[in-house]
Protein backbone atom coordinates (compact mmCIF):
# COMPACT_ATOMS: atom_id res chain seq x y z
CA UNK A 1 0.00 0.00 0.00
CA UNK A 2 0.74 3.75 -0.40
CA UNK A 3 3.09 5.15 2.21
CA UNK A 4 4.39 9.17 2.72
CA UNK A 5 7.88 7.63 3.40
CA UNK A 6 9.69 5.49 5.75
CA UNK A 7 7.69 4.60 9.03
CA UNK A 8 9.40 7.22 11.71
CA UNK A 9 9.46 6.14 15.10
CA UNK A 10 10.69 7.93 18.32
CA UNK A 11 10.32 11.28 16.73
CA UNK A 12 9.27 13.56 19.82
CA UNK A 13 12.48 12.30 21.35
CA UNK A 14 14.47 12.87 18.51
CA UNK A 15 13.28 16.03 18.11
CA UNK A 16 14.02 16.54 21.94
CA UNK A 17 17.23 15.87 21.52
CA UNK A 18 17.72 18.53 18.26
CA UNK A 19 15.72 21.17 20.10
CA UNK A 20 18.48 20.50 23.29
CA UNK A 21 21.13 20.74 21.41
CA UNK A 22 20.24 23.80 19.01
CA UNK A 23 19.52 26.69 21.69
CA UNK A 24 19.70 29.27 18.92
CA UNK A 25 16.72 27.53 17.51
CA UNK A 26 13.97 27.67 20.11
CA UNK A 27 10.69 26.06 19.85
CA UNK A 28 8.56 29.04 21.19
CA UNK A 29 9.73 32.52 19.95
CA UNK A 30 8.55 35.43 22.91
CA UNK A 31 5.41 34.67 24.07
CA UNK A 32 3.76 32.51 21.72
CA UNK A 33 4.71 29.18 19.73
CA UNK A 34 6.88 29.35 16.13
CA UNK A 35 5.19 29.24 13.37
CA UNK A 36 5.61 28.16 10.02
CA UNK A 37 2.48 29.31 7.47
CA UNK A 38 2.86 26.83 4.61
CA UNK A 39 0.72 27.35 1.49
CA UNK A 40 1.66 26.74 -2.00
CA UNK A 41 -0.28 26.02 -5.85
CA UNK A 42 0.08 23.88 -8.27
CA UNK A 43 3.66 24.13 -10.51
CA UNK A 44 2.08 24.96 -14.02
CA UNK A 45 0.57 28.02 -14.91
CA UNK A 46 -3.00 28.56 -14.84
CA UNK A 47 -4.89 28.02 -17.97
CA UNK A 48 -7.08 30.98 -16.91
CA UNK A 49 -5.56 34.36 -18.07
CA UNK A 50 -6.42 36.05 -14.65
CA UNK A 51 -5.27 33.04 -12.26
CA UNK A 52 -1.77 33.74 -11.88
CA UNK A 53 -2.44 37.38 -10.52
CA UNK A 54 -4.89 36.16 -8.57
CA UNK A 55 -2.26 33.95 -7.23
CA UNK A 56 0.18 36.88 -6.57
CA UNK A 57 -2.60 38.79 -4.52
CA UNK A 58 -3.20 35.92 -2.34
CA UNK A 59 0.25 35.73 -1.75
CA UNK A 60 0.99 39.30 -1.45
CA UNK A 61 -1.97 38.78 1.35
CA UNK A 62 0.12 36.37 3.30
CA UNK A 63 3.28 37.88 3.29
CA UNK A 64 1.80 41.11 4.58
CA UNK A 65 -0.24 39.47 7.05
CA UNK A 66 3.38 37.26 8.00
CA UNK A 67 5.34 40.19 8.04
CA UNK A 68 3.02 41.80 10.79
CA UNK A 69 3.08 38.81 12.79
CA UNK A 70 6.62 37.42 12.45
CA UNK A 71 5.55 34.51 11.43
CA UNK A 72 8.03 32.44 8.63
CA UNK A 73 6.42 31.42 5.55
CA UNK A 74 6.70 28.87 2.39
CA UNK A 75 5.27 28.60 -0.46
CA UNK A 76 5.28 25.38 -2.41
CA UNK A 77 4.89 24.80 -6.15
CA UNK A 78 6.33 21.35 -6.72
CA UNK A 79 4.78 18.12 -6.65
CA UNK A 80 6.29 16.89 -4.33
CA UNK A 81 4.69 12.99 -4.63
CA UNK A 82 3.03 12.00 -7.85
CA UNK A 83 0.39 10.31 -5.66
CA UNK A 84 -0.48 13.29 -3.58
CA UNK A 85 -1.87 15.58 -6.62
CA UNK A 86 -4.30 18.13 -6.13
CA UNK A 87 -5.51 18.99 -2.73
CA UNK A 88 -3.80 16.02 -1.41
CA UNK A 89 -0.20 17.87 -2.02
CA UNK A 90 -0.47 19.78 1.15
CA UNK A 91 0.60 16.07 3.21
CA UNK A 92 3.49 15.20 1.77
CA UNK A 93 4.84 18.84 2.16
CA UNK A 94 3.73 19.01 5.96
CA UNK A 95 5.65 16.10 6.84
CA UNK A 96 8.72 17.03 4.52
CA UNK A 97 8.62 20.53 6.52
CA UNK A 98 8.19 18.85 10.09
CA UNK A 99 11.07 16.78 9.81
CA UNK A 100 13.24 19.73 8.30
CA UNK A 101 12.49 21.91 10.58
CA UNK A 102 12.00 20.48 13.92
CA UNK A 103 12.63 24.33 15.74
CA UNK A 104 8.63 24.64 14.03
CA UNK A 105 6.37 23.77 17.02
CA UNK A 106 3.32 24.51 14.49
CA UNK A 107 2.89 24.40 10.98
CA UNK A 108 -0.05 26.31 9.74
CA UNK A 109 -1.88 25.23 6.11
CA UNK A 110 -3.47 28.09 4.18
CA UNK A 111 -4.94 27.58 0.92
CA UNK A 112 -4.20 29.57 -2.03
CA UNK A 113 -7.79 31.11 -1.92
CA UNK A 114 -7.92 31.73 1.98
CA UNK A 115 -6.95 35.62 2.64
CA UNK A 116 -6.58 37.00 6.00
CA UNK A 117 -9.11 39.70 6.66
CA UNK A 118 -7.92 40.81 10.05
CA UNK A 119 -4.24 41.87 9.97
CA UNK A 120 -4.44 42.19 13.32
CA UNK A 121 -5.99 39.21 14.74
CA UNK A 122 -3.95 35.98 15.85
CA UNK A 123 -5.27 32.62 17.27
CA UNK A 124 -5.30 32.60 20.60
CA UNK A 125 -1.65 29.98 20.49
CA UNK A 126 -2.07 29.41 24.23
CA UNK A 127 -5.55 27.10 23.83
CA UNK A 128 -4.35 24.84 21.58
CA UNK A 129 -1.25 24.04 23.89
CA UNK A 130 -2.55 20.54 24.84
CA UNK A 131 -3.78 19.57 20.96
CA UNK A 132 -2.09 19.02 17.94
CA UNK A 133 -4.36 19.90 15.72
CA UNK A 134 -6.66 22.59 15.15
CA UNK A 135 -9.13 22.78 12.67
CA UNK A 136 -12.29 25.35 11.55
CA UNK A 137 -15.42 23.06 12.36
CA UNK A 138 -18.43 22.02 14.87
CA UNK A 139 -17.84 19.06 17.16
CA UNK A 140 -21.18 17.97 16.21
CA UNK A 141 -21.29 18.03 12.64
CA UNK A 142 -18.37 16.28 12.48
CA UNK A 143 -19.03 13.45 15.29
CA UNK A 144 -23.17 13.27 15.10
CA UNK A 145 -23.88 14.58 11.62
CA UNK A 146 -20.42 12.94 10.21
CA UNK A 147 -20.84 15.78 7.62
CA UNK A 148 -18.09 16.22 5.32
CA UNK A 149 -17.74 19.94 5.87
CA UNK A 150 -18.19 19.76 9.84
CA UNK A 151 -14.07 21.20 9.76
CA UNK A 152 -12.42 22.67 6.84
CA UNK A 153 -9.30 21.76 5.88
CA UNK A 154 -8.09 24.97 3.95
CA UNK A 155 -6.64 26.50 7.12
CA UNK A 156 -5.52 24.45 10.37
CA UNK A 157 -2.84 24.00 12.73
CA UNK A 158 -0.68 21.04 13.17
CA UNK A 159 2.04 20.10 15.48
CA UNK A 160 5.34 19.30 14.59
CA UNK A 161 5.18 15.79 16.61
CA UNK A 162 4.98 12.00 16.16
CA UNK A 163 1.18 11.91 16.47
CA UNK A 164 1.13 14.60 13.48
CA UNK A 165 3.13 12.03 11.50
CA UNK A 166 1.15 9.26 12.76
CA UNK A 167 -2.06 11.16 11.24
CA UNK A 168 -0.34 12.29 7.59
CA UNK A 169 0.25 8.16 7.65
CA UNK A 170 -2.73 7.03 8.03
CA UNK A 171 -4.35 10.06 5.66
CA UNK A 172 -2.49 9.76 3.48
CA UNK A 173 -3.22 6.48 1.81
CA UNK A 174 -6.87 7.35 1.22
CA UNK A 175 -5.54 9.94 -1.27
CA UNK A 176 -3.26 8.03 -3.56
CA UNK A 177 -4.14 8.60 -7.38
CA UNK A 178 -5.87 6.63 -9.39
CA UNK A 179 -8.37 3.77 -8.74
CA UNK A 180 -7.70 3.88 -4.42
CA UNK A 181 -9.27 7.51 -4.44
CA UNK A 182 -11.90 7.14 -6.76
CA UNK A 183 -12.95 4.09 -4.35
CA UNK A 184 -12.46 6.43 -1.63
CA UNK A 185 -14.64 9.06 -2.95
CA UNK A 186 -17.36 6.41 -3.08
CA UNK A 187 -16.85 5.48 0.06
CA UNK A 188 -16.90 9.04 1.62
CA UNK A 189 -20.21 9.10 -0.80
CA UNK A 190 -22.07 6.61 1.38
CA UNK A 191 -20.81 7.22 4.94
CA UNK A 192 -20.47 10.95 5.44
CA UNK A 193 -23.70 12.92 5.07
CA UNK A 194 -23.79 15.66 2.06
CA UNK A 195 -20.90 14.09 0.51
CA UNK A 196 -20.95 14.37 -3.32
CA UNK A 197 -19.65 11.26 -5.20
CA UNK A 198 -16.39 12.28 -6.68
CA UNK A 199 -12.87 11.40 -5.71
CA UNK A 200 -11.38 11.14 -2.41
CA UNK A 201 -10.59 14.32 -0.93
CA UNK A 202 -8.57 15.67 1.75
CA UNK A 203 -11.24 16.74 4.31
CA UNK A 204 -13.60 14.05 3.78
CA UNK A 205 -10.76 11.66 4.44
CA UNK A 206 -9.77 14.04 7.57
CA UNK A 207 -13.49 13.53 8.84
CA UNK A 208 -13.70 10.05 8.28
CA UNK A 209 -11.11 9.26 10.34
CA UNK A 210 -12.33 11.60 13.00
CA UNK A 211 -15.56 9.66 13.23
CA UNK A 212 -14.31 6.14 12.67
CA UNK A 213 -11.33 6.42 14.65
CA UNK A 214 -12.22 9.05 17.22
CA UNK A 215 -10.22 7.24 19.98
CA UNK A 216 -7.39 6.96 18.18
CA UNK A 217 -7.30 10.95 16.73
CA UNK A 218 -9.91 12.70 18.47
CA UNK A 219 -8.91 13.60 22.00
CA UNK A 220 -5.77 15.71 20.29
CA UNK A 221 -8.11 17.50 18.24
CA UNK A 222 -9.36 20.70 18.19
CA UNK A 223 -12.35 22.03 16.64
CA UNK A 224 -13.09 25.97 16.58
CA UNK A 225 -15.40 27.78 16.16
CA UNK A 226 -14.88 30.48 18.01
CA UNK A 227 -13.42 32.93 15.49
CA UNK A 228 -13.13 32.30 11.41
CA UNK A 229 -9.82 30.41 11.13
CA UNK A 230 -11.70 29.33 8.00
CA UNK A 231 -14.53 32.13 6.65
CA UNK A 232 -17.13 30.62 4.04
CA UNK A 233 -16.87 33.63 1.82
CA UNK A 234 -20.64 33.80 0.21
CA UNK A 235 -21.46 35.30 3.98
CA UNK A 236 -18.79 37.52 3.82
CA UNK A 237 -17.70 38.97 0.95
CA UNK A 238 -20.81 41.25 0.25
CA UNK A 239 -20.44 43.09 4.15
CA UNK A 240 -17.04 44.60 4.04
CA UNK A 241 -18.08 47.81 3.61
CA UNK A 242 -20.71 47.49 6.72
CA UNK A 243 -18.22 45.70 8.79
CA UNK A 244 -16.07 48.76 7.92
CA UNK A 245 -18.81 51.27 8.95
CA UNK A 246 -19.73 50.02 12.21
CA UNK A 247 -15.11 49.50 12.51
CA UNK A 248 -13.72 46.58 13.66
CA UNK A 249 -14.41 45.39 17.07
CA UNK A 250 -11.73 46.27 20.11
CA UNK A 251 -9.87 43.25 20.89
CA UNK A 252 -10.13 41.48 17.38
CA UNK A 253 -12.61 38.66 17.59
CA UNK A 254 -11.67 37.50 14.44
CA UNK A 255 -15.54 36.04 14.07
CA UNK A 256 -17.92 37.29 11.62
CA UNK A 257 -17.91 40.91 12.49
CA UNK A 258 -14.50 41.52 10.82
CA UNK A 259 -13.62 38.08 10.21
CA UNK A 260 -10.30 36.85 10.63
CA UNK A 261 -10.44 34.56 7.26
CA UNK A 262 -12.42 34.55 3.60
CA UNK A 263 -12.19 31.20 2.13
CA UNK A 264 -13.04 31.33 -1.59
CA UNK A 265 -14.58 27.19 -1.36
CA UNK A 266 -15.17 26.21 -4.58
CA UNK A 267 -13.74 29.34 -6.34
CA UNK A 268 -11.46 27.52 -8.73
CA UNK A 269 -10.13 30.39 -11.08
CA UNK A 270 -7.81 28.16 -12.35
CA UNK A 271 -9.38 25.54 -13.26
CA UNK A 272 -12.73 27.12 -14.82
CA UNK A 273 -14.74 24.11 -15.33
CA UNK A 274 -14.64 22.99 -11.74
CA UNK A 275 -16.11 26.14 -10.15
CA UNK A 276 -19.38 25.48 -8.35
CA UNK A 277 -20.09 29.08 -7.92
CA UNK A 278 -20.17 31.37 -11.42
CA UNK A 279 -16.88 32.94 -12.01
CA UNK A 280 -17.85 36.88 -12.18
CA UNK A 281 -19.27 35.96 -7.87
CA UNK A 282 -15.84 34.52 -6.96
CA UNK A 283 -13.49 37.00 -9.16
CA UNK A 284 -15.60 39.74 -7.69
CA UNK A 285 -15.36 38.62 -3.98
CA UNK A 286 -11.82 38.12 -4.24
CA UNK A 287 -10.99 41.33 -5.46
CA UNK A 288 -13.10 42.97 -2.37
CA UNK A 289 -11.42 40.40 -0.01
CA UNK A 290 -8.09 41.25 -1.70
CA UNK A 291 -8.82 44.99 -1.19
CA UNK A 292 -10.82 45.00 2.29
CA UNK A 293 -7.37 43.28 3.48
CA UNK A 294 -5.24 45.72 1.73
CA UNK A 295 -6.27 48.62 3.18
CA UNK A 296 -5.43 47.70 6.69
CA UNK A 297 -2.01 48.07 5.34
CA UNK A 298 -2.07 50.45 3.05
CA UNK A 299 -3.75 52.95 5.47
CA UNK A 300 -0.17 52.80 7.86
CA UNK A 301 1.07 54.17 4.68
CA UNK A 302 -1.04 57.16 3.69
CA UNK A 303 -3.25 55.17 1.26
CA UNK A 304 -6.42 53.25 1.03
CA UNK A 305 -9.02 51.65 -2.13
CA UNK A 306 -10.84 54.12 -3.79
CA UNK A 307 -13.80 51.22 -3.13
CA UNK A 308 -13.04 48.15 -2.43
CA UNK A 309 -14.37 46.81 -5.78
CA UNK A 310 -10.73 48.55 -7.70
CA UNK A 311 -7.37 47.88 -7.58
CA UNK A 312 -7.09 51.87 -7.57
CA UNK A 313 -6.21 53.37 -4.65
CA UNK A 314 -6.36 57.51 -3.13
CA UNK A 315 -4.15 59.67 -0.50
CA UNK A 316 -6.03 59.74 2.97
CA UNK A 317 -4.65 62.65 5.43
CA UNK A 318 -1.96 64.50 4.66
CA UNK A 319 1.78 64.26 4.51
CA UNK A 320 3.10 66.65 7.90
CA UNK A 321 6.73 65.83 6.83
CA UNK A 322 7.29 64.27 10.09
CA UNK A 323 7.67 60.43 10.28
CA UNK A 324 4.10 58.62 10.20
CA UNK A 325 2.19 57.64 13.56
CA UNK A 326 -0.80 55.62 12.63
CA UNK A 327 -1.32 53.92 16.03
CA UNK A 328 -4.48 55.32 17.12
CA UNK A 329 -5.86 51.98 17.03
CA UNK A 330 -5.42 47.96 17.29
CA UNK A 331 -4.72 48.25 13.33
CA UNK A 332 -2.68 51.48 13.17
CA UNK A 333 -0.40 49.90 15.91
CA UNK A 334 0.38 47.11 12.73
CA UNK A 335 3.12 49.45 11.71
CA UNK A 336 5.13 48.92 14.68
CA UNK A 337 3.55 45.46 16.57
CA UNK A 338 4.30 45.23 19.62
CA UNK A 339 2.77 41.44 19.49
CA UNK A 340 5.38 40.96 16.89
CA UNK A 341 7.83 38.06 18.19
CA UNK A 342 10.40 37.38 15.83
N1 LIG B 1 -2.85 23.10 -4.02
C1 LIG B 1 -1.49 22.90 -4.18
N2 LIG B 1 -1.05 22.29 -5.33
C2 LIG B 1 -1.92 21.86 -6.29
C3 LIG B 1 -3.30 22.09 -6.10
C4 LIG B 1 -3.73 22.69 -4.96
O1 LIG B 1 -0.70 23.28 -3.33
O2 LIG B 1 -1.48 21.32 -7.29
C5 LIG B 1 -3.31 23.75 -2.80
C6 LIG B 1 -3.72 25.20 -3.01
O3 LIG B 1 -3.17 26.00 -1.98
C7 LIG B 1 -5.23 25.13 -2.90
C8 LIG B 1 -5.44 23.98 -1.95
O4 LIG B 1 -4.44 23.05 -2.33
O5 LIG B 1 -5.75 26.33 -2.38
C9 LIG B 1 -6.81 23.34 -1.94
O6 LIG B 1 -7.46 23.41 -3.16
P1 LIG B 1 -8.68 24.41 -3.43
O7 LIG B 1 -8.48 25.67 -2.69
O8 LIG B 1 -8.83 24.52 -4.90
O9 LIG B 1 -9.91 23.62 -2.84
P2 LIG B 1 -11.22 24.20 -2.10
O10 LIG B 1 -10.76 25.05 -0.96
O11 LIG B 1 -12.01 24.99 -3.10
O12 LIG B 1 -11.94 22.97 -1.63
MN1 LIG C 1 -9.40 26.48 -0.92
Amino acid sequence: PYSLGRAILDYDARRSAWLAAHPELPARVGRRPRVLVVTGSAPARCPDADGDHLLLRAFKNKADYCRVHGLDVFYNAAFLDAEMSGFWAKLPLLRALMLAHPEVELLWWVDSDAVFTDMAFEPPWERYARHNLVLHGWAAKVFEERSWVGINTGSFLIRNCQWSLDLLDAWAPMGSRGPVRDRYGELFARELSGRPPFEADDQSALVYLLVTQRGRWGDKTFIESTYELNGFWEGIVDRYEEMRRKGRPTGGLGDDRWPFVTHFVGCKPCRRYADSYPADRCRRGMERAFNFADDQILRLYGFEHESFNTTAVQRVGNETGGPLDADDDELGRLLHPTFRAA
